[in-house]
């Protein structure tokens, strides 16, 4: 055996004449999208990857790098890569994993047919479901050119209440939309957040926080992540986030603790509310019909009380100041009460002790932090000499800011009472004068937008046609019942039953459901679903075995429930066994791609920012990115968008389309706004210029428009911002944003549950529930699945937290992160082990009111008593990933999805999603469960255990790939 070469010798010079080169594009290895450098050399097999490194040029990570980012080598040159396309063997069954290549015209030929059919005929028939893509721009514009409502992306099941709450609120939202200025802060809240998301700039601006002496308070049942280095860890019992918020706002109004000024000019406190309730517009805001309406698409012509006057006014008018507390006649007799009124009239019960007996938060702790949110803000302002001027025409010498900061994500999000809960966060961040600000919240473009963003999704089965596309996005920002994808009996158009009564303001869509719905046949069966980069065989979904086994059953006649599932994906995961096609993807390092202000760009607090990805290695096998899959389906499908008017090929590949293609003809708006304009010397907006990849490549694949600093700040209310937003594209309309510290939007819904208005209707069985949630002031509710639970005989909340070195199933695949986690154990405190008789280390069972894991416990005094926790994502199914059939992901990892059911028992015998029942997000930790000690003749492995599948043709199971750069694939060790 020859061992002359070291199994790895960073520091050995290239072979002799090898080539050597760095270039720069996007790291893919978590969606946070941080600048690298990939240094390659030539292996003899053509270019390889010799190491990663954070690009110091790039505005997001400014070189900072993280184990995910430099472990994309392992991913790179993981086994479980596919490298062709494969068609499930004729005659074999779904699920056993016997799959034939084919070539890729074949496979073009199989779906544009099949597609080409459902289309001409009933094109919601096709679903297209996708998980953390983003790619939401392209993907959603495919399938609204084919004419199908059925697609959503990973948002409905991963933080779509932060988005949606916070969005119906301030007209933005936390991580790719804005965040917190910690470079002005005094004081960080973190709240419901691991390590997630905002990943290196989240951890550098930390650092630097504290080093200038920030305090960070971190809320959160389990103390993980960022919350290690907090100066003050406040455990919270998951799901009653809101009942703090409650409490804290109760204490800031109480004690007069918030910024007055802000929350009379900028929020709807000072407008008045229709107290009279025989009214049919009893709760809605009075509208002034003599007010300037200002924006004739949504009026503004509200009215205030001058408490200097003692009279309503038209709200804004000069000189005036709107009373927030009282009670009021209007001249017609009406009844009227402003907004805050009724806010402080919501939360005067929320006690701090009345939160106590919910949260867990000792009362005192809690007065105590209200007070130092109010105190920090009120006594330690921030003023910048930037001289702006505000949508009303009032010129200010300065930006002024409160130096109270917050993040929350997906701990507050993924519960059915979420959405309330961030309606309550973002309403506690106004009233501290908190939105765009300096030291507090800062949005990030293409946000702020309107409350809510005018995207409105189709409005039922009429926009659904043959060979015709939607005749709007397929999903949107409801605002009245007029806006939901309903038929004439109110019931749901969607495969999901997104924008239905049942989830009204689904803004992303359920995921969670699709599976079970179209297993079902509920609202109606569909033919083909696509799934892209979304596992849901396994930990994408709730209720995993149940959901592996919908994915194979078959009707009385033989044939499958879903007739035909095609999976693209770069890995051999759980759920390509179930695939009837399967398109290999690539990696991030061998394609293109665009992280679009039409999408979830990566815009900085100064001003948009754009980047993109590029190709740096070519793609391996016949791996082909899925959106050349999708261009080159849309172009053979002929979709609109996608043809010339002679019926030709409008756009030769990706590349070209992401230049070419423009929101409407001359528009000038297209997915990329850097270097637009024939000789690329417009930003935002001008026309499409072929050299836009080459000049991203040539400036670290990032385009960053910053905005003069007067344009910074308050930009839901700064007029210059506003009309510079509106000329390049970023909104509609020229009106202000006001934060809606009370949703009429919501209201709208109660009012047509109690029979009012002349709108649309929800069914009967839905009536007490669009009433009992559609509340136009946040509210704190025990999650749906804890009100149908058994709390004592599962006294336990589960939840599950993000690691930091892994992000979703694509790294805990990883060589190098497997050697950081392999597998998982259930963290336990041990005050809660110990009254369960369970030992650290103990196999033990957990189990739910829908199913049951073994798996090993570990003690841990850093999660509250009532709460157990584990890392997601690390358990496998055998044989998956081509990792070892005895691999320590599938012995001794499990997942908690197996615990949590996709549906809850519902009025009627009927069920509903486990979600929100406002925007339908997936209640992931809302699960309750208990624990005992598994017997000593138990096996010591994980259960539920599932058959191993065969290695897919073209993966390298149990194989070591050469991947050291500089040496032949094959070589000996
Ligand atoms: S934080 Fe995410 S995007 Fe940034 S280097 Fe790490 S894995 Fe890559």
């Amino acid at each position: 055996m020859a061992a002359t070469i070291p199994i790895h010798d960073p520091t050995a010079p290239p072979l002799p004449g090898a080539k050597t080169e760095v270039k720069t594009t996007t790291c893919y290895m978590c969606a946070c999208r941080c600048g690298i450098r990939v240094h390659l050399r030539d292996g003899g097999n053509g270019p390889e990857v010799r190491y990663i490194e954070g690009n110091p040029e790039h505005p997001l990570n400014q070189g900072v790098m993280c184990a995910k980012g430099a472990s994309g080598i392992m991913k790179q040159y993981s086994p479980a890569r596919l490298t062709q396309p494969l068609r499930r063997k004729p005659g074999t069954e779904r699920g056993a994993g016997e799959y034939e290549p084919i070539s890729w015209e074949e496979t073009f030929q199989i779906l544009t047919e099949r597609l080409a059919k459902l289309r001409a005929t009933d094109p919601k028939q096709f679903a297209l479901f996708t998980g953390r893509d983003q790619m939401q721009a392209l993907t959603g514009l495919f399938a609204r050119q084919f004419g199908t409502p059925n697609y959503a992306a990973h948002g409905g099941f991963c933080s779509v209440n932060m988005a949606a709450g916070m969005i119906y609120t301030i007209g933005g939202s936390f991580w790719e939309f804005g965040g917190p200025d910690l470079d002005r802060a005094r004081l960080f809240v973190m709240i419901g957040t691991a390590e997630d998301h905002h990943s290196n700039p989240m951890k550098t601006a930390l650092s630097k926080f504290k080093r200038a002496g920030g305090r960070f308070v971190a809320i959160n049942p389990v103390r993980t992540g960022y919350s290690a280095i907090a100066d003050e860890w406040i455990p919270i019992r998951p799901g009653t986030d809101g009942a703090l918020l409650m409490a804290l706002i109760r204490e800031l109004i109480a004690l007069g603790l918030y910024d007055r000024d802000f929350v009379a000019r900028y929020t709807n406190a000072g407008q008045l509310v229709n107290q009279d309730e025989a009214s049919d517009d009893f709760g809605m805001m009075m509208r002034n019909p003599v007010g300037d309406v200002i924006n004739p698409l949504r009026h503004h012509n509200f009215w205030w009380w001058d408490r200097l006057q003692g009279r309503p006014v038209a709200d804004h008018a000069d000189g005036a100041d709107p009373a927030l507390f009282g009670s009021f006649q209007m001249p017609d007799g009406t009844p009227v009460k402003p907004a805050f009124q009724l806010l402080e009239e919501r939360v005067r019960e929320c006690t701090p002790e009345w939160a106590e007996g919910i949260t867990g938060i000792p009362a005192d702790t809690i007065r105590r932090l209200a007070h130092e949110m109010g105190v920090t803000a009120r006594d330690h302002t921030i003023e910048l000499p930037i001289a702006w001027t505000d949508w009303w025409g009032r010129e200010h010498k300065s930006v002024k800011g409160n130096p109270v900061a917050f993040h929350a994500m997906r701990g507050l999000a993924a519960h059915s009472n979420g959405f309330q809960t961030v309606r309550a966060l973002a309403i506690l961040m106004s009233l501290l004068g908190t939105i765009d600000r300096p030291g507090g919240f800062r949005h990030k473009a293409p946000y702020p937008r309107a409350v809510p963003p005018n995207a409105r999704p189709p409005k039922g089965p009429a926009s659904v046609k043959p060979n015709t596309p939607l005749d709007a996005p397929p999903l949107g920002w409801v605002e009245t019942p007029a806006d939901l994808c309903v038929d004439d009996a109110g019931e749901p158009v969607r495969i999901d039953k997104g924008f239905s009564w049942e989830y009204p303001f689904s803004a992303h869509g359920l995921m969670h459901n699709v599976i079970t719905n179209a297993w079902r046949g509920d609202p109606y069966p569909i033919d083909t679903l696509l799934l892209f980069m979304a596992n849901m065989a396994w930990n994408s979904t709730m209720n995993t075995s149940e959901v592996r086994q919908m994915l194979v059953d078959k009707k009385d006649d033989g044939s499958y429930r879903i007739p035909f599932i095609v999976v693209c994906d770069a890995f051999q995961s759980e759920t390509t066994a179930f695939a009837d096609l399967i398109l290999p993807d690539t990696t991030y390092l061998e394609r293109h791609d665009a992280m679009s202000m039409l999408d979830r760009p990566i815009s900085e607090f100064d001003g948009p920012c754009d980047s993109v990805r590029v190709p740096v290695l070519p793609p391996l096998g016949q791996c082909k990115p899925f959106q050349e899959v999708l261009v080159e389906l849309a172009s053979r499908l002929k979709l609109p968008a996608f043809t010339t008017p002679e019926g030709g090929r409008k756009f030769k590949d990706y590349p070209d389309f992401i230049v070419r293609y423009e929101t409407a003809p001359g528009s000038g708006i297209g997915f990329l706004t850097g270097w637009r304009g024939e000789d690329g010397s417009q930003s935002m907006r001008g026309a499409p210029n072929p050299r836009q990849w080459e000049l991203y490549a040539a400036n670290n694949c990032v385009h960053h428009h910053v905005m003069p600093p007067e344009h910074r700040y308050m930009r839901n209310w700064n007029r210059g911002y506003l009309q510079w937003a509106q000329q390049v594209g970023l909104r509609r309309d020229l009106d202000p944003i006001t934060i809606h510290i009370y949703s009429e939007f919501m209201q709208r819904f109660r009012l047509a549950a109690q029979g009012k208005g002349d709108g649309r209707q929800p069914p009967d069985r839905l009536r007490d529930r669009v009433a009992t949630y559609f509340d136009p002031l946040p509210f704190w509710y025990a999650p749906l699945e804890v009100q149908a639970s058994d709390t004592q005989a599962f006294p336990l909340a589960a939840v599950t937290q993000r690691p930091m070195a892994m992000y979703h199933s694509w790294d805990s695949q990883n060589a190098w992160l497997r050697q950081i986690h392999a597998h998982n154990y259930l963290f336990v405190n041990p005050r809660t082990a110990a009254a369960a008789g369970i030992a650290d280390d103990d196999w033990i069972w957990v189990e739910s009111a829908w199913g049951k894991v073994r798996c090993q416990c570990r003690f841990s005094e850093a999660v509250e008593p009532g709460t157990v926790w584990t890392w997601n994502a690390i358990g496998k199914a055998k044989g998956a990933w081509s990792l070892d059939d005895k691999a320590n992901e599938s012995e001794r990892g499990f997942l908690l999805n197996h615990l949590i059911k996709e549906e809850l028992p519902a009025q009627g015998g009927t069920t509903v999603s486990n979600a929100d029942p406002i925007t339908g997000q997936a209640g992931w930790y809302d699960v309750r469960v208990r624990i005992r000690r598994a017997g000593d003749d138990e096996p010591r492995q994980t259960w539920p255990q599932f058959d191993s599948k065969p290695a897919l043709p073209g993966t390298r199971r149990q194989r070591w790939r050469a991947w050291f750069a500089g040496r032949a694939e094959g070589q000996t060790r």
